[in-house]
């Protein structure tokens, strides 16, 4: 095809799979209103500084995959890469504070990351996020917890189960990186050049390292669990209590580390599939010092994030139901041109009445009308014709039974809608 055509790593998300992403929107919304969640929609661009200081100026997004640019007035603005930041962004500016606390928000939207693409990651993509802010409770770790796995089980996702770990505070985070260092130290050269890279920097996320020397080596990595301060450790105890008083699954895999600096005590993600080939379907965890990061007060917050994308392949896989498929109730077909207008007339009271109506707008043959109601799964057929229009009559035929009648026009919609909806 000559022309323009869509930029890299982006798509089109066409009417074959958008109505899935609807169910799991519709989803969403109703599992977060159900846990007292409420719906916020946040700006898709924002001031560069909150991405660079909120989620760390060495972690692989800010460096490397975010889209920023100069607006007319020389401002640097990036398109978000994630949805955390400007939430605490939008609690602050909003004096959030001076609700009940906590304050517990939820959004989708498209996040836009500079990736190399590949089969089911693309550079815009739409994720849901889950965000309690307000409070350090550990309870709220376990029901963010729970929100996510309420939405995977309502999705119908299989073998659900949940990976925490604790990744401290900046408090004993800094020993436990001294005990990392002093680890793999002895294992440099085996480690793949980009965790030769991230020794120096940022060690923790040489654990989470998905390459199978490493792998080798950071299985015999000290843990942080001695390293945790008491307030990490009575906290990481909390949140693994609340589970199991959940009757939650979970497991405790020390190399979960995630890759955003913000993030401290808990840690997840929520897992699903076959045993052995289980996919991570969302991350999340607890950022208490983001909002200080931004230049704000304290204000300790957790949550999660799950990508559309990811979801919905998950579901395919996995044959899950994405509830009835958008169609048409009513298919309406003029059998002749001089009935047309009517037929278009006809469609739309049907409309009016709410039935979902269509009607072929090509001039075809009646017989090429009968297989577009087919295609369109309409369950019923209203034919218009001369000898129809001449008695206000329609021809309605209910597709699934094949039986045929003549219904008056004034009582058609009141014909139609107990049998379409009953
Ligand atoms: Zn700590
Ligand atoms: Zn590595």
């Amino acid at each position: 095809m000559a022309g323009i055509k869509a930029p890299r790593g982006v798509r089109d998300i066409l009417p074959e799979e958008s109505w899935k992403w609807a169910y799991v929107l519709e989803r969403t919304e109703h599992i977060s209103h159900c846990h007292g969640y409420r719906e916020i929609h946040l700006p898709v661009f924002e001031q560069t500084e909150l991405f660079s200081r909120g989620i760390g100026e060495t972690t692989d997004v800010v460096e490397k995959e975010m889209y920023t640019f100069l607006d007319r007035g020389e401002r640097s603005l990036t398109l978000r890469p994630e949805a955390t930041a400007s939430m605490v962004r939008a609690y602050l500016q909003n004096n959030m504070h001076s609700e009940q606390q906590p304050v517990k928000l939820w959004c989708a939207g498209p996040m836009f990351r500079y990736e190399r693409p590949q089969k089911g990651r693309y550079r815009q993509f739409w994720q849901i996020d889950v965000e309690a802010l307000g409070t350090s409770n550990p309870l709220v770790d376990v029901e963010i917890i729970n929100v996510a796995l309420a939405l995977f089980e309502d999705l119908g996702l299989s073998n659900l189960d949940v990976v925490i770990n604790s990744v401290g505070c900046p408090e004993c985070r800094p020993a436990y990186r001294d005990e990392l260092k002093a680890y793999f130290q002895d294992h440099l050269e085996d480690l793949c050049d980009t965790c030769q890279n991230r020794f120096d920097r940022n060690p923790l996320r040489i654990l989470d390292c998905k390459n199978e020397k490493c792998r080798e080596i950071t299985a015999g990595a000290p843990d942080i669990y001695s390293s945790l301060c008491e307030d990490c450790r009575i906290h990481f105890d909390k949140v693994l209590e609340g589970l199991k008083m959940l009757q939650i699954p979970f497991h405790i895999d020390k190399r979960l580390v995630r890759g955003l600096d913000y993030y401290t005590k808990t840690a997840f993600e929520v897992l699903s599939g076959e045993l052995g080939a289980q996919n991570a379907v969302c991350g999340g965890g607890r950022y208490d010092n983001l909002s200080e990061a931004i230049g704000g007060p304290r204000l300790p917050g957790v949550g999660f994030a799950a990508g559309i994308e990811r979801i919905v392949l998950i579901m395919e896989q996995q044959g899950c139901d994405f509830g009835p498929k958008p169609s048409v109730d009513v298919y309406v077909i003029a059998a002749d041109d001089l009935s047309r207008e009517e037929a278009f007339y006809v469609a739309t009271e049907l409309r009016r009445n709410g039935i979902r109506a269509d009607l072929d707008f090509l001039e075809r043959s009646m017989k090429a009308q009968f297989k577009s109601a087919v295609s369109k799964d309409s369950v019923f057929t209203c034919i218009v014709g001369e000898k129809e229009i001449s008695r206000s009559v329609v021809t309605v035929k209910d597709l699934r039974t094949g039986e045929q009648s003549e219904i008056s026009r004034k009582d058609l919609a009141g014909y139609l809608q107990p049998r379409i909806r009953p």
